[in-house]
């Protein structure tokens, strides 16, 4: 079996290229604010206890992989309905719902693991905002599948090149933790930014 690599990367990949080399390239880690609440959330999470509600049974800090696709991780929660038996992954994350796939494709990829692992098929999963405090469910769709499986594909390209991509600066820059050390605005030569500049400066004159 070829490499695998963690569904972490997913999440990075689809977030921002060049935020996924920092962290799986050149194994860098910058905390800012955000992180630093995502990472105490993911300790309390990964350190509660199983427990069982009514039908549901709930598993903390289960390994997943898959050996088809060549990636692995590690699920906030697992639900097992002990009736059925179906499973059901939980992603926790700090914020709120986003616009963008980054989450959903992280989860997917998960639902990925579990069906290779369990033979079930998985049509929905969950990803708990604690900014918010509510779950929202996912459907697992075909266009979903599909976006996970090029991000599957770009990210081990990416991870293979051992290459730095170059800063493409976006809305997700605000949020990036590498801010400082990637600079966006001065190495982004790329005409949106161009474009950004020019607007900004004509909407401030
Ligand atoms: S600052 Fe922007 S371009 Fe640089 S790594 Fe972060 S998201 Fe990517």
């Amino acid at each position: 079996m070829e490499h695998s690599i963690p569904i972490s990367a997913l999440q990075h990949y689809a977030f921002c290229p060049r935020q996924c080399a920092y962290i799986h390239i050149e194994r860098a880690w910058d905390d800012n604010y955000l992180t630093a609440k995502g990472s105490q959330l993911h300790e309390r999470v990964h350190s509660s206890e199983a427990e069982t509600r009514g039908n549901i049974r709930s598993e903390r800090g289960v390994q997943v992989c898959s050996e088809k696709l060549g990636v692995h991780g590690q699920l906030d929660l697992l639900e097992v309905d002990r009736g059925s038996g179906a499973v059901m992954p939980v992603e926790y994350k700090r914020g709120k719902p986003k616009v963008a796939d980054c989450d959903r494709i992280q989860l997917c990829a998960q639902v990925l693991c579990l069906e290779e692992m369990t033979g079930q098929r998985i049509d929905k999963a969950a990803i708990w905002y604690w900014q918010v405090r509510r779950r929202e469910w996912i459907n697992v769709d075909d266009a979903l599948r599909k976006s996970t499986l090029a991000v599957i594909n770009a990210t081990k390209k990416l991870l293979d090149s051992g290459r730095l991509p170059p800063a493409v600066y976006s809305t997700s820059c605000k949020a990036c933790s590498f801010f400082e050390r990637c600079a966006p605005r001065d190495k982004d030569h790329s005409g949106s930014y161009v474009k950004k500049i020019f607007f900004d400066e004509e909407t401030t004159q």
